[in-house]
């Protein structure tokens, strides 16, 4: 076959991705992403979520789901919407399933909707792989191992023992973009072509809440106008790094790693 099967993702590749929003810009332009995640029994994936989320790139970040009230006590700069994904306003990338449990109807509906749409975790379950492959607009999948093997069909080992003919048997299937998370985290288009390889990360990422944090960012590539293979291998990217950053001295939180976002940007830009 023609050409390389994997790159290695490189600074310079990345630093030319992240967004700068231009002088005559505004929220709207930066582009706003929709967060529909959280439960009453995971509140939390909707705050951490929306952490990485505000330091995407976007320019707003909207919040519907039953965790509005953490959402807002965290992160006070959120618009929060009780009408559901369908009359939230305008979203120009939807993400979905950071602790969502399961509420599949919200997850049809953010699907149904004509934008870019990152699926994650509990929406991987809930996601139908026919209302998925029905998709115009992009769709990014974020699952770690298990739930790939999951969506499988297949036990973790298997997907373990051959990540690179998982994440391209995904990104078939589902005709979506898909996002193999690890100590190397793999990103495969719809199309073929070249899997992306991202190793910026550390150990000290593989902590509750990291991934959901990953897909907040993502998201907010996504909706900055990121193509979905550069959203999600730029946030990778960014998350492994503002990990390292994170965990530099001590162990961290997922909050800490969200928090370390920044510094994590302006070190590849
Ligand atoms: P999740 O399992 O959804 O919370 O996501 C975990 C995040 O941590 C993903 O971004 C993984 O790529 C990352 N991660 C987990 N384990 C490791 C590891 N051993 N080395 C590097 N990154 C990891
Ligand atoms: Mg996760």
């Amino acid at each position: 076959p023609a050409g390389p099967f994997l790159e290695a993702l490189q600074h310079a590749d990345v630093a030319r991705l992240l967004p700068v929003p231009a002088a005559e810009s505004d929220k709207y332009r930066r582009g706003v992403v929709g967060i529909a995640a959280g439960s009453a029994r995971y509140p939390g994936a909707a705050v951490l979520a929306v952490s990485g989320a505000l330091r995407g790139g976007a320019g707003a970040v909207r919040y519907v789901g039953p965790a509005a009230d953490a959402v807002i006590a965290r992160y006070p700069e959120t618009l929060v919407s009780d009408q559901g994904p369908k009359k939230a306003g305008r979203v120009q990338a939807w993400v979905v399933g950071p602790g969502a449990g399961d509420d599949a109807r919200t997850v049809a509906q953010v699907l149904a909707l004509d934008v870019p749409v990152l699926v994650d975790a509990d929406g991987l379950r809930l996601a139908p792989a026919r209302d998925v492959r029905r998709r115009t607009a992009p769709t990014l999948m974020t699952p770690h191992a298990g739930e790939a093997a999951a969506l499988l069909g297949v036990g973790r080992d298997e997907v373990e023992g051959a990540r690179l003919d998982a994440v391209r048997e995904l990104a078939g299937r589902y005709r979506a973009t898909v996002l193999l998370k690890g100590s190397t985290t793999l990103v495969a288009g719809p199309d073929g072509g070249p899997v992306r390889a991202n190793a910026t990360g550390t150990p000290w990422l593989a902590t509750a809440g990291s991934g959901d944090v990953l897909s907040g960012l993502a998201g907010s590539l996504l909706a900055a106008g990121l193509p979905a293979l550069d959203a999600a291998s730029a946030g990778a990217y960014v998350h492994g790094l503002a990990g390292r950053f994170a965990a530099r001295h001590a162990p961290a939180g997922a909050h800490d790693i969200a928090d370390a976002i920044p510094r994590a940007w302006r070190d590849v830009r």
